[in-house]
């Protein structure tokens, strides 16, 4: 069973990002990214410094707006003013979020042209009726790890593996796009093994540590590991525990699978509103 490496195909896009981002400096438009962090949660602050890294290679400028103790109205306030900011092309608001503020309203407060993660619903309805949308990043490194390892999708069976309106929907409108036969799966979903091991493209975007097993997987399958889980000595790993390595085609692994491909993928979508490739 090959592990997909998402270092190697991160580092393979970085190349055309940055090429794209030089162009536009070069024209006198420094792609500029906010992001907001209505937290101090630790995990959070690991995640925006890995996308200020990741900014900076490419050449584009990161702002992290870091608010205090803020409520939904302050977030909402925030989001905003940079969506009415000329000097920012694209916006990202972290989570979690102030208590009874979901992503999805504060999303409505990202203008269409810089919700570069994916964030507003009308990106979503965008996305579903055929219309240019920045996918959530994560969806859409999805789809190019499929793509980058010539994954035939046309006719395909593909299973999505969690509905959330940032990853398992997002993902799964994308496979359909591409000709697969997708089915989501949630929390409800009967006999979740036999459903999973239809799949030629099994996608997992859970939040549960070793949830998808080898019964889950049918062979020569290519299974995307989306799943983050923190254990308790440290480590972080995703939704599928194989064991049998060999049962899979290919896999990706948790770290260094769908995450660093997402990273680059969001700075793809952030030199594309910079250029103003979406209205
Ligand atoms: P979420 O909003 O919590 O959604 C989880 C989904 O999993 C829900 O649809 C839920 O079903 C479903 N689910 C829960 N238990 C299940 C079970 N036993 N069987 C089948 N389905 C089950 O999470 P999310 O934001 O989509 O994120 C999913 C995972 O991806 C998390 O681990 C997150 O950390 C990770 N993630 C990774 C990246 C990356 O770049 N690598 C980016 C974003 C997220 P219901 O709808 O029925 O509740």
């Amino acid at each position: 069973m090959k592990t997909i490496d998402g270092r190697a195909i991160a580092a393979a896009l970085s190349g055309e990002v940055s090429a794209r981002v030089a162009a536009l400096a070069a024209a006198g438009r420094v792609p500029v990214l906010a992001v907001v962090v209505p937290t101090d949660d630790e995990a959070t602050a690991w995640y925006v410094r890995s996308i200020q890294r990741t900014a900076a290679k490419a050449g584009i400028t990161c702002r992290v707006d870091v608010l205090d103790a803020p409520d939904a109205a302050a977030v909402n306030k925030r989001l905003d003013e940079l969506s009415d900011d000329p000097g920012v092309h694209a916006i990202v608001c972290q989570t979690p979020l102030p208590a009874g503020l979901t992503l999805a309203e504060a999303g409505t407060h990202i203008a269409p042209g810089k919700d570069v993660d994916g964030a507003n619903p009308a990106s979503l309805g965008r996305l579903a009726v055929g219309l240019p949308a920045y996918a959530p990043a994560t969806a859409a490194a999805v789809l190019e790890i499929l793509r980058q390892e010539n994954v035939p999708l046309a006719g395909a069976e593909a299973v999505v593996v969690g509905r959330s309106a940032v990853v398992g929907k997002p993902a799964a409108l994308l496979l359909v796009a591409e000709n697969a036969t997708v089915t989501i799966c949630h929390s409800r979903t009967a006999d979740l093994a036999a459903v999973c091991a239809r799949a030629d493209v099994l996608v997992a975007a859970v939040g549960r540590a070793g949830l998808i097993g080898p019964e889950h997987v049918r062979p020569g399958a290519v299974v995307i590991d989306v799943g983050t889980n923190p254990t308790a000595d440290g480590r972080l790993v995703g939704d599928v525990d194989l064991r049998e390595r060999d049962h899979a085609a290919a896999i990706t692994p948790v770290p260094g699978g769908v995450g660093p491909v997402t990273t680059m993928l969001l700075m793809r979508h952030v030199a594309e509103a910079a250029g103003a490739a979406v209205r």
